[in-house]
């Protein structure tokens, strides 16, 4: 059982059903500017054929807590503490050897750009094979035609063909495909999609995320989906978490996140979004300023220097003080429940009809 420190967020309640648990993760590295503190103090909890979405703008941590989870970190210039617990093995204090073992077997990652995770040097069946023979033992045969199933069930024509193509030889979407495959050969328990479909267009984006739907229901793959698109979390997600400059500020199911915010943050994001079927006429409300440099990020809140509800907290505690996520649905900021309440109803829920 952790210990929870005063600093430290709580995490979701998933309790001894987690799949993974991150616990106060701080990660940190070095730089030629300084120590860049990319997350500090994230917890969460992910269960089994369940789903997190995790928002946030650049540079907000999702994507190095992702790397840090699967140890795709530079393991010289990064300093991690806290604990990642996937399926009871400790992960922050496992040798490269040993996360080679976990990654594309129980684990495994969907990049952004297929094309600086696919070699092109390599056919594409081969660089489905070889981690398959590597890790589950199989020969080259079985390597081939577990590689052929798998282009098949993703959607490539013409598999046997295909096989032998290079990465070149394949459309975007087709390299997307082959990239979810690959991740796919060994049936990983853990998916970790990092913006699958943002370079994609809408009909490739909506089979691609049919398809990752129809993985999950077969193989109960827990699947944690990183993007700065809330339309395409309300579609994918369960559960919800929201960071910003390197910590959680917002957390619960994807209904209760999307239907009534609590965080300042999640407002901004939500009221800079276009709606469906909203009135094109009515202007977006951007959040002012922009994400803070985490070489030197502001004190208190993180979010302080571009809140445009710090003045209703009394006294200067929001620039002075971090606000903590409490347990389950929660929203990390000094204002009250009622205060939170008031202010959704009055001034957002009206922006966001
Ligand atoms: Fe805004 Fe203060 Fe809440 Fe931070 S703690 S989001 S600055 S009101």
């Amino acid at each position: 059982m952790t210990t929870l420190t005063k600093t430290e967020d709580k995490p979701a309640p998933t309790g001894p059903e987690a799949f993974l648990s991150v616990r106060d993760l701080r990660v940190a590295f070095s730089t030629e500017d300084g120590v860049v503190r990319a997350v500090d103090g994230l917890s969460f909890d992910i269960e089994r054929g369940k789903t997190l979405g995790i928002v946030g703008e650049s540079g907000s941590g999702k994507s190095v807590t992702n790397l840090t989870v699967l140890g795709l970190h530079n393991r010289k210039t990064t300093d991690i503490q806290g604990e990642i617990i996937l399926d009871g093995q400790e992960l922050t204090t496992a040798s490269e050897k040993e996360m080679e073992k976990i990654r594309g077997n129980k684990a495994a990652m969907i990049f952004q750009d297929p094309l600086t995770a696919l070699s092109p040097y390599y056919t594409v069946g081969r660089q489905l094979s070889e981690p398959f023979m590597k890790h589950r033992g199989a020969s080259k045969k079985e390597a081939k035609d577990r590689a052929i199933e798998m282009l098949a069930k993703v959607g490539i024509p013409q598999p046997q063909t295909r096989f032998d193509d290079y990465p070149h030889q394949f459309s975007g979407g087709m390299r997307q495909r082959a990239m979810i495959a690959m991740s796919l050969m060994c049936d990983p328990e853990l998916l970790i999609a990092d913006e699958p479909t943002t370079a994609l267009d809408v009909t490739v984006q909506a089979q691609i995320l049919d398809l990752l739907r129809d993985l999950q229901q077969e193989f109960g793959s827990a699947i944690i989906f990183i993007t700065h698109d809330l339309g395409v979390i309300a579609n994918m997600a369960d559960d919800l978490l929201v960071m910003y400059a390197g910590r959680a500020v917002e957390r619960g199911s994807v209904r209760e996140v999307l239907s009534e915010p609590k965080h300042p943050y999640t407002w901004g994001l939500l009221s800079s979004m276009p709606r469906l079927g909203g009135d094109t006429s009515e202007a977006l409300v951007p959040i002012p300023g922009t994400p803070p440099s985490l070489l030197n990020p502001p004190t208190g809140c993180r979010f302080h220097p571009r809140c445009r509800f710090r003045d209703e907290v009394p006294g200067d505690l929001c620039s002075t003080e971090r606000p903590l996520l409490a347990d389950g649905r929660a929203a990390a900021c000094h204002l009250t429940g009622e205060q939170k309440q008031s202010i959704f109803i009055d001034q957002i829920k009206p922006r966001l009809g």
